[in-house]
């Protein structure tokens, strides 16, 4: 089963570029509000990081999540596609002076803070401009998500967060600084999580913390557990919709919520992952000593997670059902590892057929680069395609 695309409009629009299946995204943000529906005080903020497309942000916004944010640009983003700044949270190890200066200045809902010099320099900011800062600590809780190495994030050899053995003195120094506002814990362990276990592991981590806390008469308002929902990437047609009801069920049956407290999820892969299709076309089928080469216009640049991560996304010749013939697919960048797939099945290639590279809404236009002097593909939206 392929994808359904507009072909008539694509095949007079110049690519690569991204198109978004609007409807699918709109479905996929009801899921997520008909699921935290059914709980008392849960909140998702959609990870910038994933896409920052501003008809994206736009209809993400107008669906009411907020929005996780790592970075001043995101931030003004997120802004500018009309997130309220009490709806923001603002992550990240580095954080800029002018980054946090920009962040008190908004008004926004939490720096999720990760290590002690950075609490200082929020403090002494905050001071400066007479404000006070709401903050949550960044944890790494040392659980490990069953993914890809270089998207793991909550292990103590990553670089993120404040280990676990520092928290209470962390906690101590939070709460006597005058210029913040300890409001509770983060938590992110990594990303493409499919399997329940890593969160139910996440969980009972974050309730040994704790209980661990409230020995010492410590009260938090409000916990953040970060994102991480896998998408299906094999199946993109089939499960077109992430499983947000074993995900969100999940948290509800294994977190031990405090009366009052907020649960807060920062989804970014889950959310636009597969409402996304980079569409290229074949420029040459060429036979090599070995295999059979179908190069197509777009290349790492505009879609580099196969590169990066050895990612598999789907690809499909929308232009034809012709046979099946085998083809390794790559771009025409001057890197050996510009490779979307090794020895794939497709349906006949022929110079301008168009590929749909599937499941590419998260970290795809977002990661685009100019190397070798490329434009930026463009990305565009359902409705402007029909
Ligand atoms: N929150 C934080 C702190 C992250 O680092 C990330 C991704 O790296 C996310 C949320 C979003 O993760 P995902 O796209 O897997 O949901």
């Amino acid at each position: 089963m392929k994808g359904v695309f507009p072909i008539k409009t694509f095949e007079t629009t110049d690519t690569p570029f991204y198109y978004y299946d609007t409807d699918l995204l709109r479905k996929t943000l009801r899921a997520i509000i008909d699921e935290i529906g059914k709980y008392e005080n849960y909140n998702v903020h959609y990870a910038v990081k994933a896409n920052a497309n501003p008809k994206l942000l736009n209809i993400i916004c107008q669906a009411g999540l907020g929005v996780d944010c790592v970075s001043g640009g995101e931030i003004m983003a997120a802004l500018n596609a009309g997130f309220s700044p009490d709806k923001i949270v603002f992550a990240g190890v580095g954080k800029s002076d002018k980054e946090i200066k920009l962040g008190l200045d908004k008004g926004i809902y939490c720096f999720n803070v990760e290590s002690i010099p950075e609490l200082e320099v929020i403090n002494q900011l905050a001071e400066q401009c007479g404000k006070v800062a709401s903050i949550a600590l960044r944890i790494n809780p040392n659980v490990s998500a069953h993914t890809h190495a270089n998207i793991t994030t909550g292990l103590a050899e990553n670089k993120f967060g404040i280990a676990m053995s520092d928290m209470d003195d962390v906690i101590a120094k939070a709460l006597a600084m005058k210029n913040v506002k300890f409001m509770g814990l983060h938590f992110h362990i990594g990303s493409q999580i499919l399997d329940m276990g890593d969160f139910v592991a996440l969980c009972n981590r974050i309730n040994d913390l704790q209980a661990q806390l409230e020995t010492h008469h410590i009260k938090i308002d409000l916990i953040n557990v970060g994102g991480g929902l896998g998408i299906d990437y094999n199946h993109p047609n089939r499960v077109p919709i992430p499983d947000f009801k074993s995900y969100f069920e999940t948290y509800a049956k294994h977190l031990k919520l405090r009366k009052g407290q907020s649960l807060h999820f920062e989804l970014g892969r889950s959310v636009v992952g597969q409402c996304g299709s980079l569409i290229t076309k074949v420029l040459y089928v060429k036979q090599g000593s070995f295999k059979k080469f179908a190069i197509v216009d777009a290349g790492m640049t505009d879609l580099i997670r196969p590169a990066l991560y050895q990612a598999y996304h789907k690809i499909e010749n929308i232009s034809n059902d012709e046979s099946l013939e085998t083809y390794d697919v790559v771009g025409p960048i001057c890197e050996s590892s510009d490779v979307f797939a090794k020895a794939i099945d497709l349906n006949e290639c022929h110079r301008g057929d168009l590929i749909a590279i599937r499941s590419a809404g998260a970290y795809g236009e977002i990661m685009a680069s100019q190397y070798n002097c490329r434009p930026l593909p463009k990305g565009y939206i359902k409705e402007e395609m029909i």
